[in-house]
């Protein structure tokens, strides 16, 4: 089921924890991925103090295969006060940790450090380095050595 089955007030009531308003294309994403993360989005602020800033959700666009074309990822930044000042990998190992999202990358070199996050069921983590080529890993600590 994607959001658009439910009504804006049904979002607000369910996904109480995620910024909401910056969502682009809401009504195209999964309601299960919401889920999954709204909670994701509690515990780093009831844990870490973290808010977040949503740069990318749904989209029809882009590479074939991308769980945001299914509305079943979203790129995010996770930070204190203003974005960029949580490391990208205390994001990145928070979000492993989570065991919410099956997949999670690394952008180091966007303007803002965060990560892309999706729930496509089979566990995969990579790093986007700095010409913008994806290095991918099966474990989340050898990403961390090709960083
Ligand atoms: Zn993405």
């Amino acid at each position: 089921m994607i959001a658009s089955a439910l009504t804006s007030h049904d979002h607000v009531a369910r996904w109480p924890q995620v910024r909401l308003d910056q969502f682009k294309a809401l009504g195209g994403m999964d309601v299960e991925f919401m889920d999954a993360l709204n909670r994701l989005c509690d515990i780093a602020e009831k844990r870490n103090g973290w808010t977040h800033r949503i740069n990318s959700d749904y989209r029809s666009g882009g590479r074939a295969g991308s769980m945001h074309r299914v509305g079943k990822a979203v790129d995010i930044v996770f930070y204190s006060r203003t974005p960029g000042d949580v490391d990208v990998w205390t994001q990145f190992d928070f979000a492993v940790g989570s065991r919410l999202m099956m997949r999670v990358g690394a952008y180091p070199f966007w303007n803002t450090p965060g990560l892309h996050v999706d729930t496509k069921p089979a566990r995969l983590y990579w790093l986007c380095d700095e010409t913008g080529a994806y290095r991918y890993a099966l474990e989340p600590d050898a990403v961390k050595e090709l960083a």
